[in-house]
């Protein structure tokens, strides 16, 4: 097969977040525009831990969905949510336009007490799952290709992220791996389980040397030996370790296509310019 035939099969998306100040909207709109042009299958908003973001991930989600026409995914996590607010974020979302949601847990807020934690209404997104389906949303959740970072075992990790697809579930967006071999090992171990729903592979571009101490450190992905020697060598130069980070995603992006993936979604953190050049070296 032509190797162009294999990458045309691949379907994109994007992530964004909502900036913190709505006069800082304007420029994600543009950057929306950017990502429009790169026909994405969709592009979805993250959604503050304790909640505190919800009105700007409905307005930001209901702008791409209604003004660039493109489908969208609004996150929601339901570790602080009550019923009462989970019903009443049902109602602004649907009025917003929203159909589709990805349920999420959250961690816990940092305004949240540990016991409030403990005791919170809803203990998992499969809880919520089948009342954002009853409400009519589209619903995808959450998976981890190296295991959440509570769950004692990949074993159990896959028989709770079982559940969430029985509770319906209809795709699965990962978190962000370095090592394809580990998502490819993920993606076996699902099959077997009997989980079939889209998996839409999380790539983050490593665009500087200090998003290794945040990003990586907070999803818990390994960090493959050709990814530390790259960032030996460009760590110290912004602009060649952004070059390095952007080849490094386009080359994860173009093995997954090779291996017969068609789901690959970008974790672009508002940036259009890396998601474009990222996307010229997969075309
Ligand atoms: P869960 O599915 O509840 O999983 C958490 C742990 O509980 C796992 O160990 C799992 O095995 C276990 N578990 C799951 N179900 C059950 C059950 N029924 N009974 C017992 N154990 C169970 N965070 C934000 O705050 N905002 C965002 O917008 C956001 N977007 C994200 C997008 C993606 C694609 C991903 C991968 C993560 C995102 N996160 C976001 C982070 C997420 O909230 C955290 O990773 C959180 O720790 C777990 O959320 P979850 O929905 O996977 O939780």
């Amino acid at each position: 097969t032509n190797p162009q035939d294999i990458l045309k099969t691949l379907s994109l998306s994007f992530e964004v977040f909502p900036p913190k100040k709505w006069e800082d909207f304007p420029g994600l709109y543009e950057t929306l525009d950017e990502l429009k042009g790169l026909h994405p299958e969709f592009i979805s908003c993250t959604y503050g831990a304790g909640g505190s973001n919800s009105k700007k991930t409905a307005e930001i989600v209901s702008h791409i969905e209604n003004e660039l026409g493109i489908r969208s995914i609004a996150h929601l996590t339901c570790a602080a949510l009550t019923e009462d607010k989970l019903l009443s974020t049902i109602e602004n979302f649907k009025n917003a336009g929203i159909h589709s949601v990805l349920a999420l847990r959250g961690d816990k807020p940092f305004d949240m007490s540990e016991e409030d934690f403990a005791n919170r209404q809803y203990k998992h997104p499969s809880e919520i799952i089948p009342i954002l389906k009853k409400a009519g949303f589209r619903v995808a959740a959450a998976c981890y290709p190296e295991k959440h970072y509570e769950a004692p075992s990949t074993e159990e990790d896959l028989h709770w992220l079982k559940h969430k697809v029985e509770q319906g579930a209809d795709a699965l967006i990962s978190q962000l791996f370095f090592d394809n071999d580990a998502f490819y090992r993920f993606m076996d171990a699902a099959d077997q389980k009997g989980i079939t729903v889209p998996v839409h592979a999380g790539i983050m571009p490593i665009t500087s040397a200090k998003m290794i101490n945040t990003t990586i450190n907070l999803s818990g992905a390994s960090i493959p030996k050709a990814l530390s020697d790259l960032i030996a060598t460009y760590g110290e130069n912004p602009s060649d370790m952004r070059k390095a980070g952007i080849e490094y995603a386009a080359r994860q992006i173009n093995d997954l296509a090779e291996q017969g993936m068609h789901y690959v979604h970008i974790y672009t953190m508002n940036h259009s310019e890396t998601a474009k050049e990222i996307c010229g070296l997969i075309k």
